[in-house]
């Protein structure tokens, strides 16, 4: 079988060969297989399948329905997006890829201590040839919206970047933050049944001036209408919104893409969004997303786009919505209006993803299409904790108020996946995939705390590591493995000789950990001798891995005052990637590809060299994964 399709493969290697030879031949070639891949971060499949049961994901029902479905996918070690991502595109683990966590060790060692450590989205850190690059040696064109480790190994695809754009933070001006006061000094005024009231706020370093009005036109009684400009004057109204709660419609409600300046004096846009005013003007909740930069490579490409596919947002409010910037949360005794705000950030945020995609697929010229959404991970890793009766503290009635919230944010993008199912043709591929799964803990365990207490690590009068008398620690990066500060390293005291004796101490102190009599670390790793079987370990990759008790997750604080700790539910990722928990998706369906069946024993390594043979083009160069033959349908 294999022999056959690498067969297949050379022929039409061969073709595209002479196809750039002879470029009239092309039209009478049948055109290659084309493929659109969406990616779900962070899918749990237990919930999905019970979504799929009460017909909740109707476009990923269908898929399923035709195409080959894995709901057992095992994801990488550390089980984190961009590991996960960078083995997801390159069919590699993170010992090859270079990506062994969202950040990962400085390299190279010589120059750098065990505490510093980069950001690991970024693709000259990738060690690993991905899929778009071995398209691109096949001729393919390839379009990539938003998809971690887009970008720069590609000469000739169009690539949005938006994550790399982010230029700040997301925020709430409200009636504390910026008081409304009677107008005053504005050039002109509005007419208002009511006198209006003005106010100030800045979004990076833009200005902008505020006034309340009640719009005559306006049947809300009092204060009902914002406007927006960047002088005291309504000359140029930047935006015009309407106080209007969250909630199914809302996303008429937001303002268009709002030029704004970055403290460094860039350009980058923001939306605006008026969840609430007082009828008396007191009060109001006024929501910006974050300032991003447009990141598109070929911007020539682009000139039909609008402003709604250039001004990227990215992802929800999570953080403001876990602060109470929208209002008391559910579990903390609030009503459920935080929640349906923070709800329309995310819809709001698939929408403008929505739209990039729709515009990108039907104007860009595409052989491979991959696409990106933040969801449901941000919104799992907010609830799953409140959703799991495992837990002690578990409180059935909030877990019945969050479950259909949570829903929502896999509704939204089984939406997504719906939009780019339309643009398919006969010969297209259509895939679904997810990096990992999601696990409810709400237990800490402070690793650094042991290894300091051992004397594995010290710190000076100051509470800072004293590099000269720590032989290992738990990084502050959290990547579900302890790095040993080797002399291979900066500041390292740890010679090659010593290193075998400091990992038995280390396995030994960790095993002796307990919480109530149960032993919590349950699993300790060696990279020196686990590596390759685990992909594991490398350059940038760590030197032990552990794996804990289900629902506890490392604390990597170095002042933490308990060795285990309660912390408030919520959801993870991060370890042992063979937990059920950390478990997740697959779908692939299209030519080629049988309907109906259900693979087993897949692990996201085997997702690249699979699609690749599916469009025959060569796997990417530093794959270990297998092909799925098995789910394959008679090339005959
Ligand atoms: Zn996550």
């Amino acid at each position: 079988m294999k022999l056959l399709y690498n067969r297949v493969a050379a022929s039409v290697s061969l073709l595209l060969l002479l196809a750039s030879v002879f470029p009239t031949c092309v039209s009478s070639q049948t055109p290659p297989i084309k493929a659109i891949v969406l990616a779900w971060d962070g899918a749990v499949p237990s919930f999905v399948h019970d979504m799929l049961r009460s017909g909740q994901l109707p476009n990923l029902e269908k898929l399923i329905a035709g195409g080959a479905f894995a709901d057992d996918v095992i994801t990488c070690f550390p089980s984190l997006t961009a590991p996960a991502f960078a083995t997801l595109w390159t069919g590699a683990p993170p010992r090859l890829t270079g990506i062994s966590g969202n950040r990962v060790p400085r390299l190279p060692r010589s120059q750098f201590t065990i505490l510093e450590s980069t950001n690991a989205f970024n693709n000259a850190l990738l060690q690993a040839e991905p899929l778009w690059a071995s398209a691109e040696r096949a001729g393919r064109r390839v379009v990539v919206t938003h998809v971690p480790f887009g970008g720069d190994k590609s000469d000739r695809g169009v690539h949005f970047q938006g994550y790399r754009g982010v230029a700040g933070r997301d925020g709430v001006i409200n009636g504390r933050t910026s008081k409304p006061q009677p107008a005053q000094s504005w050039e002109d005024l509005p007419s208002s049944v009511v006198p209006p009231l003005e106010m100030n706020f800045t979004i990076g370093a833009s200005r902008f001036y505020g006034l309340l009005i009640d719009d005559p036109s306006d049947p809300q009684e009092g204060y009902d209408t914002l406007l927006v400009a960047s002088t005291r004057s309504l000359k140029e109204v930047t935006a015009k919104l309407k106080s209007q709660p969250a909630g199914p419609g809302g996303e008429f409600f937001w303002s268009k893409p709002i030029n704004v300046k970055t403290n460094d004096g860039r350009d980058a846009a923001t939306y605006l969004r008026l969840f609430d005013l007082k009828p008396d003007g007191s009060d109001f909740l006024l929501f910006f997303t974050r300032p991003t930069l447009e990141t598109v490579s070929r911007t020539d490409l682009l000139n039909d786009a609008n402003s709604a596919t250039r001004a990227f947002i990215g992802n929800g409010a999570n953080p403001l919505y876990s602060q109470g910037a929208f209002g008391l949360t559910l579990p903390n005794g609030g009503n459920g209006s935080a929640e349906e705000r923070y709800l329309e950030t995310v819809s709001f945020a698939q929408h403008q993803l929505a739209e990039t995609n729709r515009w990108a697929l039907e104007h860009l010229p595409w052989e491979l299409f991959v696409a990106y959404t933040p969801f449901p991970d941000e919104a799992e890793h907010m609830w799953r904790g409140f959703l799991d009766p495992g837990l002690p503290g578990f409180r059935q009635e909030i877990a019945d108020r969050l479950r259909p919230l949570l829903q929502q944010a896999y509704r939204l993008s089984d939406e997504l996946l719906g939009l780019l199912m339309t643009r398919r043709t006969e010969n297209t591929i259509v895939a679904l995939i997810s990096d990992h799964g999601m696990e409810a803990i709400d237990r800490l365990v402070a690793i650094n705390k042991v290894l300091q207490e051992r004397r594995i690590l010290a710190v000076d009068e100051r509470g800072r590591v004293d590099l000269a008398r720590t032989k290992a620690i738990y990084p502050a990066f959290n990547n579900g493995y302890l790095l040993i500060n080797s002399t291979d390293r900066k500041g390292g005291i740890v010679t090659p000789e010593e290193r075998q004796e400091v990992v038995r101490q280390i396995r030994e102190l960790l095993f002796e950990i307990r919480d109530s009599d149960r032993q919590v670390v349950t699993a300790v790793y060696d990279a020196q001798t686990d590596g390759n079987a685990m992909g594991i370990g490398g350059e940038s990759g760590g030197d032990i891995y552990i794996d804990l008790l289900p629902g506890y997750e490392p604390d990597p604080r170095l002042g933490a005052t308990e060795i285990v700790a309660r912390r408030e539910p919520h959801g993870i990722h991060g370890l042992n990637p063979l937990r059920p928990s950390m478990r997740t998706l697959m779908v692939l369906n299209g030519p080629g590809i049988q309907a109906g069946y259900h693979l087993r024993d897949v692990r996201i390594i085997d997702f690249a060299p699979t699609l690749a043979e599916l469009l025959s083009i060569p796997i990417p160069k530093d794959a270990t994964g297998r092909v799925l033959y098995e789910a394959f349908s008679d090339p005959h």
